[in-house]
């Protein structure tokens, strides 16, 4: 029985594998890389955090719990939300303990999706969310987003991608891979497009707390955009949380319902202790994240200003933890640029058409690296500049 494939099911035989992944296997085979390419945290979670996990484990605490989460829980991320976007969530109705936000993400599309249902997705964004919609078997319909427009999302265009079977609108931001943000104004253009046409948001605000110019702004306080939102937010980036795979979804009664079927039969319930840890961090994090977005922050800067002095144009990202300079300039695509920089200078970035067409011509930096690692990445990509323009 060598070849298995016959078995395979078709949708997932279509589905490429993640352009991050493949990259990263080609770095993994190259020595002395610095690397600008993984999108997390390179900090450890905060100690106190780690020590409420331990703690929990030392009273016994070892088993399922609630397959929406421990109400505890809700309770501290309804409170939370309150505070950070002035929105209401009943702990018990409207919110969802899950195993990151990636596992939000597909349970949301498998609760809302019938077959042929189109999916609205920014492009270029996050890698999840086409695979997501077509293992719901739906269809995924790009939405050019622009360098010209900071990679904001535009209601014109929005509205043109927009067809009968419409019915879910993502909106990732602040945005993975580009550092965009979407304004207050920007959102409510969107509303109008999201009423008119009736449309469900996922609203992905993972990377909501790392904002650098003023407050995130939430799609879901709009006025009567509470109801029409699954927000989606997590504890992986913003308390460099990867690794205990803890999110959640808040959203209408009915959605957290159908979304909790989902979950109850695949997950049962998100992990007790990462629970606990999520527990301690929201009602004590804060100090201490703040402190990471501050110097998530000065190496923005530094990445941005150094980018201008080596002549990589890039608009200023102002969310997220990633640039996304343009390499329009040289004779290579984002693929061919990559993986040159790759072998000739052992810098490791990710080519912007990884996250979609739009990429095309971009490539991402995460700047989640030390300051050390930063400066010695711009004065490399300088001297690859130097010799490929
Ligand atoms: N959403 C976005 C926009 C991301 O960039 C990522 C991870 O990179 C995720 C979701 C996944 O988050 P989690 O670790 O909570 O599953």
């Amino acid at each position: 029985m060598n070849d298995m494939n016959k078995y395979l099911s078709e949708t997932v035989k279509t589905i490429p594998p993640s352009g991050i992944r493949k990259f990263f296997d080609l770095v993994s085979q190259t020595e002395g890389v610095i690397s600008l390419g993984v999108g997390e945290p390179d900090f450890v979670t905060p100690w106190h955090i780690r020590e409420a996990c331990l703690y929990s484990l030392e009273k016994g605490y070892t088993m399922y719990t609630s397959n929406s989460g421990l109400l505890e829980l809700r309770e501290e991320i309804a409170k939370y939300q309150k505070r950070q976007i002035g929105v209401d969530y009943s702990p018990q109705k409207e919110i969802l303990v899950t195993v990151g936000v990636s596992e939000a993400v597909d349970i949301a599309l498998r609760a809302l999706i019938e077959p042929g249902d189109e999916v609205l997705i920014p492009d270029p964004s996050y890698v999840c969310y086409a695979p997501g919609a077509a293992m719901a078997y739906g269809k995924s319909v790009m939405v050019p987003t622009y360098d010209a427009d900071e990679y904001r999302m535009r209601a014109d265009v929005l509205e043109s991608c927009i067809t009968p079977k419409s019915k879910i609108l993502i909106l990732p931001y602040p945005n993975n891979p580009t550092g965009a943000i979407m304004e207050k104004t920007d959102l409510e253009a969107i509303a109008e497009v999201v009423r008119k046409h009736d449309l469900i948001v996922l609203s992905d605000e993972i990377y909501g707390e790392l904002t650098y110019t003023g407050k995130h702004f939430s799609f879901a306080s709009l006025p009567g955009m509470k109801d029409r939102t699954i927000l989606l937010n997590g504890f992986s980036k913003a308390y460099a949380m990867t690794g205990w795979r803890i999110g959640y979804a808040c959203g209408h009664p009915d959605i957290i319902a159908a979304m909790t079927k989902i979950h109850q039969y695949t997950i049962m319930c998100a992990p007790i202790m990462a629970q606990k840890a999520a527990i301690e961090a929201l009602r004590n994090g804060e100090e201490q994240m703040r402190k990471m977005i501050e110097n998530y922050n000065y190496r923005r800067k530094l990445l941005l200003n150094g980018f201008k002095q080596i002549g990589l144009e890039c608009f200023e990202p102002r969310g997220a933890f990633y640039c996304f300079p343009s390499i329009k300039n040289t004779p290579y695509n984002s693929e061919e640029f990559c993986e040159k920089l790759l072998y000739e200078e052992q810098v490791a970035t990710v080519p912007g058409n990884a996250f979609g067409n739009s990429g095309e011509g971009f490539i991402r930096c995460c700047y989640a690296a030390s300051v050390s690692n930063l400066e010695e990445a711009l004065i490399r990509i300088g001297n690859f500049l130097n010799r490929h323009r």
